[in-house]
């Protein structure tokens, strides 16, 4: 008989976007001429960029003919994506790393989920408070938890970092000892980011107790203040204890398209391991559990990378960005408190009079026909606050802007 993994059965049913989407229709069925506008998820909206659209038609031709076709590609990625990676992080960030330290993959979220796999079930690990949720169930299904802790909001085991507005949103590093610790910048949910300084303290941190970092970077082409880091690697020392986690998704609109890569250095070090047996295992990993990502995708990527693409794709990050500040000059004005939406496409807001993130998701759904994610879905510390999203065509996120000012 198949014995299951009983981690999985620790799993909470994760009803957040279920949660959201059975009160929206609800609302929708009691207010049938009311129009419902959407500032919840973190989807993109815009089309590809036309770079990006030319070389990803020029390889569909190429597969198209007998002697331009190609199957299979290498499972790290291929090799002029690596190479334009490896470049792309020598020009605008000044990180030399050798193109063998990138594995290309189908997005951010396959590898943040896959990356635990490497590490021992014994580990402890450290996660932001509020964060992304697959940091936290990744490690519950690799038997790094205890039980949902209804209490605590999440499972037993976790050290969790708490991110308040005390702090800026922006946790020390663990008090304790502990293996691995995930961090984010710029913060889903929160969108803050983290200065130089305060990704130090964390580098020292892991140098210090052979911890393992592991780095989203996924909305690092956000960052427009000057001096903010957009790669740990821009932190002396970081490439012997981070691994860092990117994604085309959120830069590239490539959120339907799917690809990612993640940074596994030679020089990072496990403990008790000689150096260099991370990097071996997160190859073997991906060459016995992936075949690859597209090769479409990968030449969209390459064109995302080069000069003329980097270009584009910014002005697309600039559109998102422009929705980020009229939303947050127009909460603000209405006299919500608000954090992000600067070098984020989130905006953080604390619900208004006391209110549960519930509460207000109600309140103005109900008020507006705006709908915005519960900031309580993605932890304890998330409670009292919500998060809205500037993915949305400009019309209808002044239209939702215009809808709050007038009925708030
Ligand atoms: N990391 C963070 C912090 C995210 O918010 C998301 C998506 O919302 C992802 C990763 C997923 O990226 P991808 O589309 O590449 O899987």
């Amino acid at each position: 008989m198949g014995i299951i993994n009983n981690n999985f059965l620790k799993l909470n049913e994760s009803y957040l976007f279920q949660e959201i989407n059975r009160r929206t229709r609800e609302w929708m069925a009691k207010n049938p001429l009311r129009e419902v506008l959407r500032l919840g998820v973190g989807n993109t909206t815009e089309p590809l960029t036309p770079v990006i659209v030319d070389a990803m038609h020029k390889k569909l031709n190429e597969l198209s003919y007998v002697n331009t076709y190609t199957g299979y590609g290498d499972e790290q990625g291929n090799n002029d994506l690596r190479a334009a990676l490896a470049d792309f992080y020598k020009r605008e960030y000044n990180v030399h790393l050798d193109r063998n330290e990138y594995f290309v993959s189908d997005g951010a979220k396959s590898d943040a989920g896959n990356i635990q796999e490497l590490f021992s079930p014994s580990c402890k690990v450290a996660v932001q408070d509020p964060s992304y949720p697959v940091y936290v169930d990744s490690n519950v299904v690799g038997g790094r938890s205890g039980l949902y802790n209804s209490n605590q909001l999440s499972y037993d085991g976790f050290v969790f970092l708490n991110a308040a507005s005390e702090n800026g949103f922006i946790p020390s590093p663990p008090k304790e000892h502990v293996d691995i610790i995930y961090l984010c910048f710029p913060n889903n949910p929160t969108g803050a980011v983290a200065t130089s300084e305060q990704l130090k303290a964390f580098v020292d941190y892991a140098k210090r107790e052979k911890a393992i970092i592991i780095y989203d970077a996924a909305y690092a082409d956000y960052i427009r203040t000057p001096g903010i880091p957009h790669t740990i690697y821009e932190i002396e020392g970081a490439t012997s204890v981070a691994i860092e986690i990117n994604s085309f998704s959120k830069n590239a609109g490539f959120t339907g398209v799917r690809l990612g890569w993640t940074i596994v250095p030679f020089d990072i070090e496990a403990d008790g391991v000689e150096k260099g047996l991370l990097h071996k295992l997160w190859n073997r990993r991906q060459c016995t559990f992936f075949n690859g990502a597209s090769n479409i995708a990968q030449s969209g990527g390459v064109a995302a990378l080069s000069q003329e693409g980097r270009k584009e794709c910014r002005g697309m990050v600039d559109y998102y960005l422009g929705n980020a500040s009229i939303i947050l000059n127009g909460i603000k004005k209405v006299g919500f408190e608000c954090y992000g939406g600067i070098n984020s496409p989130y905006i953080w807001t604390r619900c208004p009079k006391g209110m549960s993130s519930w509460e207000f998701f109600d309140y103005l759904l109900n008020k507006t026909g705006v709908v915005v994610t519960p900031g309580v879905g993605f932890g304890k510390q998330g409670e009292g606050y919500v998060r809205i999203s500037s993915y949305g065509h400009r019309e209808n996120i002044e239209k939702a802007i215009k809808k709050i000012s007038e009925e708030l």
